[in-house]
């Protein structure tokens, strides 16, 4: 479903990724795992289009990606959350859903207010879809609460849903756990689950809760300074020495 092939990026002269290579099947959870600096939010950079590579690609479903757009990214299904929440705090839990949709089919400002982009305007995820999902994530109760009043944990969950609204093929979660206690961080391993068994898409995700990790990933990819380092099943990556010598002497 989607391929790095020799993705590299590098910032004045810093290699922040060199020669990336991953491939990740329907249906797969895979982690990405590295010390800070390795370059893990880089690589979801490029491959949502938010960063074009200095050297090689990203292909998704067969198609040369690493060129378009962010916008043209997500309407292909790929859809991602960043390093701490962006949602819409003073929207309703139910209205950052709907509004969801929105990001899969943004709508060019200009055109919008000239008339011409009228047609192109997506309809907000149906209100039915909208209660699923939140079903799903255990906000129904709260949906006509203010987003920016929930605790931090049940942001991070509205996160997922509205990524979800949009219908994805991929889902990328960046450090979702980060700011989550441990029962917390459990609701949302088995929700990372549900989602994947539900709806069939392919999980990538960063994170340093190692536990979750081990836990929740099939396959594991290491990054160090930029590179590929060990990958491989949580067991082979755990008892990988050039693992444990990149976090201890990092
Ligand atoms: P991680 O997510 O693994 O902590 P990043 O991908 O954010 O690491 O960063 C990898 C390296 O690239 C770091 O040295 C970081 O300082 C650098 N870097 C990341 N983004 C930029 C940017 N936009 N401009 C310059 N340097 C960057
Ligand atoms: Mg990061």
């Amino acid at each position: 479903m989607l391929e790095t092939h020799d993705l590299s990026k590098t910032f004045n002269g810093l290699m922040a990724l060199q020669q990336h290579h991953l491939q990740l099947q329907r249906g797969e959870i895979v982690g990405v795992i590295g010390p800070n600096g390795s370059g893990k939010s880089t690589l979801f950079n490029l491959i949502s289009g938010f960063l074009r590579p200095s050297q090689g690609g990203v292909r998704f479903e067969g198609r040369e990606i690493s060129r378009l757009a962010p916008a043209a990214i997500a309407r292909l299904g790929i859809a991602r959350t960043f390093q701490g929440t962006r949602l819409f705090k003073n929207l309703s839990v139910l209205e950052n859903v709907r509004a969801g949709a929105q990001l899969r089919y943004p709508v060019n400002l200009a055109e919008v207010v000239s008339g011409l982009g009228r047609a192109k305007i997506h309809p907000p995820a149906s209100e039915k879809m909208a209660w699923e999902l939140l079903e799903m994530v255990g906000l129904e109760a709260v949906a006509d609460w203010p987003a920016g009043s929930l605790p931090y944990g049940n942001q991070r969950r509205l996160e997922i849903a509205r990524a979800l609204a949009t219908a994805p093929k991929l889902l990328m979660l960046d450090e979702p756990a980060a700011g989550l206690d441990s029962s917390e961080t459990l609701t949302l391993l088995h929700l990372i689950r549900q989602v994947r068994d539900r709806y069939g898409l392919a999980v990538l995700l960063i994170e340093h809760d190692m536990d979750l990790v081990m836990n929740l990933c099939e396959r594991i990819q290491v990054l160090a300074y930029g590179q590929v380092i060990a990958e491989g099943t949580p067991a082979e990556v755990q008892s990988d020495p050039r693992v444990q010598e990149a976090y201890l002497g990092g």
